[in-house]
């Protein structure tokens, strides 16, 4: 893996050139290189990943999740690949409990929701935006804890604004929501990341690092990169993985990419899939005082996950492991509003959530906080949010996305994804795996 360098103007043309080395560029490069053909792959930071971005941060004593952190369920080529590589990974365990209008809520209610949703929405024949199916199908009074629990995981989980995220998507969702475990790897996702950039340097890829790259000009069969520094990098055919946000962005944005020729029909099918943001808070304390609290604390025996009616809708141990840490997860809309507020007030917003949720003073909290810290996926210049949602325009976009241009420019990542999974690392790995079927 090099840094880029100002040391030549050029570089040897190559099959296909790679833009982006998260989780769909890396598992597309290994295919490439293994099959044989020279690629190479252009990143913009000084670090593999994308949105998997496993860090160590001095006080906490485990690694923490910045972006991804669960395989969702079973999911086969984010496992197959772990097998592959022998990466390590275990189930989630814990308790779930639920936290509305300062007291316990049966977590049951989620499900009891989901029921009445899909009841609602199963006969529905023609996708609408989420807020108007509310309005239309569940207005009435006797439904209002089902639509706002429903608001609340559309906003939170899939981080969509529901004026514009597509009920038959969430309908699908939900019919196979929780039917089977979530994992998470054990040393951390950066070793998914480590196998894939291993076995492309393996068949003799290139990977290059801190270059942005800021254009695309291109012919049929003939593709030059030009990197933020000048550079220039030559090759057949090129696959962009970069996130939506990025696709979405406005020219003096630093990630921007112009393409010359323009594809103008590529950049408004962006502009139609739903793209939003989280913000993930992670408190490591002393102690598990969820566990054995005293006094007038609120305890949570082998807290797993906990939902409740704070900003940060979601909030969860590290159980099986038993460090003391937990993340909140403040997404979709409620994430958008705090947009610019600086990662100490995010961490204290945080402390008063939890003041809220378990019943305690601040000093209680600050008295057992070990470490802290707040990751805003908004601000992040190369990412500008956090995952994709469906919309009801999202198929016919996808369709115009994955659509290659002269058999010479090629996309992928996870907003381009067929499955029902839209959004996770599972969809960028096989997105881009399948895009490069088409190379
Ligand atoms: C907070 C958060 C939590 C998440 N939790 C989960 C989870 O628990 N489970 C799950 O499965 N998924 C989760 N996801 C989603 C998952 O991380 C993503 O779907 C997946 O990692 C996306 O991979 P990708 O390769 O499509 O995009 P990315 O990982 O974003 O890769 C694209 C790459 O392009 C680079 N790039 C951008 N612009 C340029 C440019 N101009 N020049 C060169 N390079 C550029 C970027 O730096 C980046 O490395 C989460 C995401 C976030 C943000």
């Amino acid at each position: 893996m090099d840094e880029s360098t100002n040391k030549k103007t050029s570089h040897a043309k190559v099959d296909v050139i790679i833009i982006g080395a998260g989780a769909s560029g890396l598992a597309a490069g290994k295919e490439i290189a293994k099959a044989g053909k020279k690629v190479c792959v252009l990143e913009a930071r000084n670090r593999l990943g994308g949105r998997i971005h496993t860090l160590t941060v001095p006080g906490f004593s485990t690694h923490i999740e910045a972006g991804a952190e669960f395989v969702h369920g079973d999911m086969p080529v984010t496992k197959s690949l772990l097998k592959e590589g022998g990466i390590e990974f275990n189930s989630t365990a814990g308790n779930y409990y639920g936290i509305k209008n300062g007291k316990f809520h049966d977590p049951e209610n989620l499900w009891i929701a989901f029921s009445t949703l899909l009841s609602k929405a199963g006969s529905l024949k023609q996708d609408i935006p989420f807020s108007e199916f509310l309005d239309q199908y569940l207005n009435e009074e006797k439904f209002k804890d089902v639509r706002e629990t429903a608001r609340a995981f559309v906003e939170g989980y899939d981080a969509a604004d529901i004026k514009r995220a597509s009920t038959f998507a969430l309908r699908e969702e939900w019919n196979n929501f929780g039917q089977s475990d979530q994992y998470r790897l054990k040393s951390g996702y950066i070793k998914l990341i480590d196998f894939l950039s291993k076995e492309i340097i393996k068949h003799n890829g290139e990977i290059f690092v801190s270059t942005v790259v800021k254009e695309i000009r291109w012919k049929p069969d003939n593709v030059e990169v030009i990197s933020d520094k000048g550079k220039i990098y030559s090759a057949r055919k090129a696959l962009i993985t970069v996130p939506l946000g990025v696709l979405q962005s406005k020219p003096d944005d630093e990630a921007h990419i112009l393409f010359s020729p323009g594809l103008p029909g590529k950049l408004e099918a962006a502009k139609s899939i739903g793209y939003g943001t989280a913000t993930k808070v992670f408190l490591e304390f002393k102690e598990a005082f969820w566990e054995s609290s005293e006094n007038q604390i609120r305890k949570m025996p082998e807290l797993g996950l906990l939902i409740s009616d704070t900003p940060f809708t979601a909030c969860w141990t590290q159980l099986p492991n038993k460090t003391p840490l937990l993340t909140g997860w403040l997404a979709g809309p409620q994430a958008e509003k705090y947009k610019n507020t600086s990662d100490e007030n995010i961490i204290n917003m945080a402390l008063d959530a939890l003041s809220y949720i378990f019943n305690a003073d601040r000093s209680f909290l600050l008295k057992n906080l070990h470490a802290g810290k707040a990751v805003n996926w908004q601000t992040d210049p190369f990412s500008l949010g956090a995952y994709s949602y469906a919309t009801i325009e999202s198929n016919e976009a996808k369709k115009i996305l994955a659509q290659p241009v002269e058999d010479t420019l090629f996309f992928a990542g996870e907003a381009l994804s067929e499955g029902t999974a839209m959004g996770t690392a599972e969809e960028a790995l096989a997105n881009g795996i399948k895009t490069t079927k088409k190379l």
